[in-house]
């Protein structure tokens, strides 16, 4: 065996395997004095306690991490890269943010170099706050997605993105028609679909700025490249769903809007979700449909408070990932993400617990998008995408760990305290694209 092909990390892993919110505190392997070995694929080959590390990778070449944490690499369901650096615009909801703030910088992407830029910071930004993967909407330029797409190949990041389709209701320039709009999809579906890890994801922005044409051919699309993902937004503020209504005045309700369309199924990710009835439910939940919980946006425009047990436990449950949504959310960090969702699940008496806020940003994504046997947890043959994170990384979290009597509370102190601060390091395929 030749040693230089391989790595060796010592580090405190954990690594979850399953969903604790259905098996508990088995969910979770735990070792402090780990171990990991990854070959020069970029993947994983081996992982353990050092004490029994195989003989075989004892000289391999490591790096020790001491008793930081190491986890899998986040991974973020729905956020948008022509928003990257509009976090914090002031509107008075969704309506009003779109207008005034989102699609004047959106128009920005139909300059390449202003694209191909901003793709290279978008992806700066996740890496620094530890997000390995995600799936993104792009703008309306067929261009800007090429570019994100490039610089997602050139790090080797899994990663999910497509062009925004949206042809009424937004200003002339960001607005494409309903046939271009399905070719320039089709035609980056065939460059990039499966090329490296890279993934397409039909994108209809949502029914307000699609026409019936639109949807309709959004829905062909998805039809005839069923491994590609859909992602769109669905029931996030009470004004949008009344102007959905007024729109498509046949349709029972949102949903159906979608569902009419074909729209809905298994690889279909509907951005918030907020203020489903018992019958939309039944259709996301018959169809395996995904919600994406986005809890710092939803806050921040005011939309409403998701109810995660109303959808997980409704009699039809409904599948739930978790997204931060930049430029309507308000931090890149999948910490402070998770601590979000722990306050608004704690706003409709749910208990949200920090074992299944950290599953849900990791293997929980991953199981939704149905990559967890390439990302989202350390496991042998899985990518070795990873994080490393200093659970003591301010002197505000050193203080309050000083308290924590368990990893899961070590961890709940990490979702509400912690930022992109805590982390040291992001390990892509094996390589490390990012330190501080
Ligand atoms: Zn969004």
């Amino acid at each position: 065996m030749n040693i230089q092909k391989f790595q060796l990390i010592y580090a405190h892993i954990i690594c979850f395997k399953d969903d604790p919110s259905q098996v508990g505190d088995k969910a979770l392997t735990d070792y402090k004095t780990g171990a990991l070995i990854i070959d020069d694929k970029g993947k994983i080959t081996w992982v353990g306690d050092k004490a029994n590390l195989p003989n075989k990778y004892k000289q391999v070449p490591s790096t020790n991490f001491g008793k930081k944490y190491l986890m899998a690499g986040f991974i973020d369901t729905h956020l948008h890269y022509p928003q990257y650096r509009m976090l914090a615009a002031p509107a008075k909801n969704l309506m009003d943010w779109l207008n005034r703030f989102t699609f004047k910088e959106e128009a920005l992407y139909g300059d390449i170099d202003h694209a191909s830029q901003a793709a290279e910071l978008f992806l700066d930004f996740l890496l620094a706050h530890g997000t390995t993967s995600a799936m993104a909407f792009s703008s309306v330029h067929k261009q800007a997605a090429n570019c994100l797409f490039e610089a997602t190949d050139k790090r080797n990041m899994a990663f999910i993105t497509g062009k925004t389709m949206m042809d009424r209701n937004a200003p002339e320039n960001i607005l494409d028609d309903p046939e271009q709009g399905a070719l320039d999809s089709q035609s980056l579906i065939d460059k990039w679909h499966g090329k490296g890890r890279q993934r397409y994801a039909i994108t209809p922005r949502f029914a307000i700025t699609s026409s019936d044409a639109q949807l309709k051919l959004s829905g062909q699309l998805y039809k005839n490249n069923p491994s590609c993902y859909l992602q769109t937004h669905l029931s996030e503020s009470l004004e949008e769903i009344n102007m959905v209504k007024d729109l498509f005045p046949k349709a029972k309700d949102y949903t159906d809007v979608y569902d009419h369309f074909g729209i809905l199924g298994k690889n279909s990710f509907f951005g918030h979700g907020i203020h489903l009835s018992e019958r939309e439910c039944q259709a996301l939940s018959a169809s395996h449909s995904k919600v994406v919980h986005c809890p710092t946006s939803n806050m921040f425009l005011g939309s409403g408070l998701l109810n995660i047990e109303y959808l997980k436990n409704a009699s039809n449950p409904v599948d739930v990932s978790l997204a931060s949504d930049i430029g309507g959310g308000t931090n890149y960090s999948m910490l402070h993400t998770i601590g979000e969702a722990f306050k608004i699940a704690s706003y409709n008496n749910v208990s949200l617990s920090a074992y299944q806020g950290f599953y849900m940003a990791t293997l929980g994504n991953a199981k939704q998008l149905g990559l967890e046997n390439e990302i989202g947890s350390i496991k042998v043959k899985n990518w070795a995408d990873f994080i490393i994170i200093d659970p003591e990384a301010t002197p505000v979290l050193a203080a309050r760990q000083q308290l924590s009597e368990s990893l899961e509370d070590a961890l709940f102190a990490l979702a509400i305290l912690g930022d992109d601060r805590a982390i040291k390091a992001t390990y892509i395929a094996g390589r490390c694209l990012h330190n501080s």
